[in-house]
């Protein structure tokens, strides 16, 4: 029995992997459950899973979790502390589906339990990446890669020498507005930005792909995860959807991952890893999909992959101040306080101003330093989105 447990069980990503658990119920022990507001969602999933607890991080939904669970023998809890404690609780593998940079002090106290990190939450590695590696290292904790690009290029690497990588090519399929010319971008509202062509996902990673800062944290990510160059990881328009990620060797030869776009299948590959077991996700007949097509990113469209650039050469807390500058842009953008395009430019003010002061410049950042950047680009952000956000 593989005991797991789940950070973000009611969201996309953590309903389908609820979802893989449930076809084989023999093979996996349920440790904990966290969720956020959906309380309704949270107890349905204990009271199937029977969790030893289930915590819900705000503690203004506790009472109603509580009642929901009455008599069922489930511990209750609430808060981020204890989110952060579900955690620690001892279980094999955890999968890190938390949205947002919130998932981070939960992943890494998994991690130092030395527990085997699935991780879906991107923002974890764009923050802190060698804070993770090294916790991960020094606690002899596996992380696995949930992202589908990342667990294309996870799958392309097995049984390679890493010294023969040359470049890691990560596809995106441009999100909601890869056909709107770009005069028209400045309108686009947050429902038009919430759908995608190719996935179903959260609300926050749909907008966050038609405005490719989604595409930048993973170019980010993938760059941490697998030790790579800046210049190492390339990014591929690739409508369909079809090629995950690719890896380039020396020799010159690519490997492709495929497969239908389905987050059941990266999931399930870290849920059944090192094995490969039967999965719920439909088979590719390459005949009837007939052709895939490609082009170059065209980086007017989309400021983010070239605000990632920057975030890697400067290093330090670059990372930490871009996802939450990022994540609070959205934010505005949501409540209708910005508009689209207006998102990189909020980021690009944050990130100019804390790299003026020497904010972001530390060789080595602990957890309190990013905890401070991430608290300092999300104030900035948040105020410049408020006030002095030059329309230009
Ligand atoms: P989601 O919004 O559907 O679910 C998020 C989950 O996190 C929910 O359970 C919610 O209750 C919980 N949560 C939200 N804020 C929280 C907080 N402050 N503290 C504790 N818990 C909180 O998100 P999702 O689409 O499932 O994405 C989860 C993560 O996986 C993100 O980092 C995303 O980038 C990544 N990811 C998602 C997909 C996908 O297909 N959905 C694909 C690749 C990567
Ligand atoms: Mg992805």
């Amino acid at each position: 029995m593989k005991r797991v447990s789940i950070l973000g069980a009611t969201g996309s990503i953590g309903c389908q992997t609820i979802e893989l658990i449930e076809a084989a119920p023999e093979r996996f022990e349920v440790v904990a459950l966290t969720g956020g507001r959906n309380v309704a969602l949270l107890a349905e999933q204990a009271k199937r899973l029977r969790p030893g607890l289930a915590v819900t991080c705000h503690d203004d939904c506790r009472a109603e979790l509580t009642e929901r669970l009455l008599g069922t023998g489930i511990e209750v809890a609430s808060g981020d502390a204890a989110v952060a404690e579900a955690a620690r609780m001892q279980a094999d593998w955890v999968m890190s589906a938390i949205v947002g940079a919130a998932g981070l002090v939960p992943g890494l106290a998994a991690i130092r339990q030395g527990a085997t990190l699935a991780l879906a939450n991107k923002e974890t590695m764009v923050a802190a990446g060698p804070l993770v590696l090294e916790a991960a290292r020094a606690h002899g904790a596996t992380l696995l890669p949930v992202d589908s690009e990342h667990s294309a290029v996870f799958q392309a690497l097995v049984g390679e020498d890493r010294a023969a990588v040359e470049r890691v090519i990560l596809t995106a399929s441009g999100g909601a507005f890869r056909d709107w010319p770009l005069e028209r971008l400045a309108t686009a509202t947050p429902e038009q930005a919430a759908t995608h062509p190719n996935w179903s996902m959260g609300q926050r990673i749909t907008i966050d792909s038609a405005s490719m800062f989604n595409k930048a944290l993973e170019v980010i990510e993938a760059r941490e995860l697998f030790g790579l160059a800046p210049d190492q990881v390339e990014v591929v328009i690739h409508p369909e959807s079809l090629i995950h990620a690719l890896v380039g060797f020396n020799d010159g030869a690519l490997m492709a991952h495929m497969g239908a776009p389905d987050m059941r299948h990266a999931i399930g590959y870290a849920l059944n890893w090192p094995e490969r077991r039967d999965l719920p996700v439909a088979r590719l007949d390459l005949a009837a999909t007939g052709s895939m097509t490609f082009r170059a990113p065209d980086e007017a469209r989309y400021p983010a992959l070239r605000q990632a650039r920057r975030v890697m050469e400067e290093g330090g807390l670059a990372g930490a101040a871009f996802n939450a500058a990022k994540e609070a842009a959205l934010d505005a953008f949501l409540d209708r306080r910005i508009g689209f395009l207006q998102m990189a430019q909020v980021v690009e003010q944050v990130l100019d101003t804390m790299s003026r002061a020497g904010a972001l410049r530390v060789d080595i950042p602990g957890l309190d330093a990013v905890l401070g950047a991430d608290a300092e680009a999300r104030e900035r952000a948040a105020r410049i989105s408020r006030t002095d956000l030059q329309t230009t």
